[in-house]
C-alpha cells in the first residue's frame, strides 16, 4: 500500500502456521483421506486466495466456500484445485458455476435439474456434491429421503454425483450423544446409495473438531476450518493436536498525552483517571473489528507488557492507559507516539488472544477473527 495512504494499523497473516496447521491435519488422517480446506468467508477472514495457496502447498487437496463468488476469486488466481461450495446456490448462477468449474452442494431436485440440463446442453457434465441432513436441519436432504431424491433426480445424464456429505451440530459439544445419531444417519444413507447401485463419490461429514475427535467419520475428506487459523474449536483439541496462531493485530500510537486524575476518557466518560496518567491513542475501533463490547475489559501488549485499554472503543479509534507511577517503579515503559502496540497476538511472555476476546463477548473465535475489517490491511508473512 501507497505509503501516503497506509494508517497505523494492520493485520499480520502468518501463512507458514496455516502450513503448519495443514500439516497437523495431515497426521491425523490416512495419506489417501482427502482435505479440504475452508477458506469460506474470505478464509474467516484471513484471506481467502493466499490462505488456499498455503493450504494447498501444505497437503489440502479441494477447497471450500460459502458462495460463487468466493470461488471465482480462487479461480481468478489461477488455483485449479476442486472448490466446492457448501451450499445450494441459486439457480441463476448455473452458468457461472459451469464457467469456472465450481462445485455446488445440492439438495433440491429443481436445481439439479436445472444444472444438469444446462451442462447438458454445452455438452459438459455437471458435477456435485449431494448434502445430506442428519439431523443438524440446516441444509440436505433428509437423511431417510436420500435414496428417492437421487431417483429423482439420476435421469439427467449430464449429472455426476462427486460426493456426498453432512455437517455435524456437536462436534465440538462435550456430549456426544447426539454426534453418534448423526454419524449412524449419515452411515445408513450412504449404505441405501450403494445398495441401490449408486457410487457415492466423495463421502465427508468431519469439521475440525470431528477430525480431531473421531477418527471413526474421517471417511474419504474432512473438511479443515477453525483449526487451520490456529483456533481451538474445543478444550479437548488443544491436548490433541498443536496449532499454531495464523491471525496477528497490530497498532501504531497516533496519540500519547499526560491526564491528570479524575478526567474522563472517551465518549461517555464511563472511564475517570485514577490519578495521574498517560492516555494512548490507537488508530483502530470497532470500525475494524475492535468490537465495542470489549470497552475496559481487554489489555494490549507495548514492548512485553500488558496495558488496559480503557474508555468506550470508539469507530476508528480507542485508548488504552500507562500508569505513570508504575514506569518509574515497574515496567519502566513510557509509551510514544509511533510505539508499536499488540491488540491480538504475543509479545515476550505475553499473549493476548481472539479467545479471549471471544470468551469475553460470550461468543466464539470464529465471528471475532471474522469482524476484523478489510479497512486494515493483511500482510502476508
Ligand atoms: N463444513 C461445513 C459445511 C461448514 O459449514 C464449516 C464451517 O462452518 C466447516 C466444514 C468448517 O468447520 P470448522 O471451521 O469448525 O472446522
Amino acid at each position: 500500500m501507497e505509503e501516503s495512504l497506509r494508517r497505523w494499523s494492520w493485520v499480520n497473516i502468518d501463512l507458514s502456521a496455516v502450513r503448519h496447521n495443514v500439516r497437523e491435519a495431515r497426521k491425523l488422517i490416512p495419506r489417501s483421506t482427502r482435505l479440504l480446506a475452508v477458506v469460506k468467508a474470505d478464509a474467516y477472514g484471513h484471506g481467502a486466495v493466499k490462505v488456499a495457496e498455503a493450504a494447498l502447498s501444505a497437503g489440502a487437496d479441494h477447497l471450500g466456500v460459502a458462495t460463487v463468488s468466493e470461488g471465482i476469486e480462487l479461480r481468478r488466481a489461477q488455483i485449479g484445485a476442486p472448490i466446492l461450495i457448501l451450499s445450494q446456490p441459486p439457480a441463476s448462477a448455473i452458468p457461472l458455476l459451469l464457467a469456472y468449474n465450481i462445485m455446488p452442494s445440492v439438495y433440491e431436485s429443481e436445481f439439479a435439474v436445472q444444472y444438469g440440463e444446462m451442462a447438458d446442453a454445452h455438452g459438459m457434465e455437471a458435477p456435485f456434491h449431494l448434502a445430506v441432513n442428519s439431523g443438524m436441519n440446516r441444509i440436505g436432504v433428509r437423511y431417510d429421503e436420500v435414496v428417492p431424491f437421487m431417483m429423482q433426480i439420476g435421469f439427467h445424464r449430464a449429472l455426476k454425483l462427486a460426493g456426498v456429505f453432512t455437517h455435524f451440530a456437536t462436534a465440538d459439544a462435550p456430549e456426544p450423544f447426539e454426534f453418534d445419531v448423526q454419524a449412524h444417519r449419515f452411515e445408513e444413507s450412504i449404505a441405501a446409495l450403494r445398495q441401490m447401485g449408486v457410487d457415492p463419490g466423495i463421502v465427508h461429514a468431519a469439521n475440525s473438531a470431528a477430525t480431531v475427535r473421531y477418527p471413526g467419520v474421517h471417511y474419504d475428506m474432512v473438511r479443515w476450518g477453525i483449526c487451520m487459523y490456529g483456533f481451538h474449536p474445543c478444550p479437548e483439541t488443544r491436548l490433541r493436536v498443536a496449532l499454531k496462531p495464523v491471525m496477528s493485530v497490530h497498532a501504531r500510537i497516533t496519540d500519547a498525552r499526560l491526564v491528570p486524575m479524575s478526567e474522563g476518557v472517551s465518549y461517555g466518560f464511563n472511564y475517570r483517571s485514577p490519578g495521574s496518567v498517560k492516555i494512548c491513542t490507537l488508530p483502530i475501533g470497532y470500525a475494524d473489528g475492535l468490537v465495542r463490547g470489549l470497552s475496559g475489559r481487554i489489555d494490549f501488549l507495548l514492548k512485553g507488557r500488558r496495558f488496559r485499554q480503557v474508555g468506550n472503543i470508539c469507530m476508528d479509534q480507542c485508548m488504552f492507559e500507562a500508569d505513570m507511577r508504575s514506569f518509574a517503579t515497574r515496567t519502566r515503559i513510557d509509551p510514544q507516539v509511533g510505539d508499536e502496540v499488540v491488540i491480538v497476538g504475543e509479545q515476550g511472555d505475553e499473549a493476548v488472544t481472539i479467545d479471549d476476546m471471544a470468551a469475553k463477548l460470550n461468543t466464539i473465535s470464529y465471528e471475532v477473527a471474522i469482524g476484523f475489517s478489510h479497512r486494515m490491511p493483511r500482510y502476508y508473512l
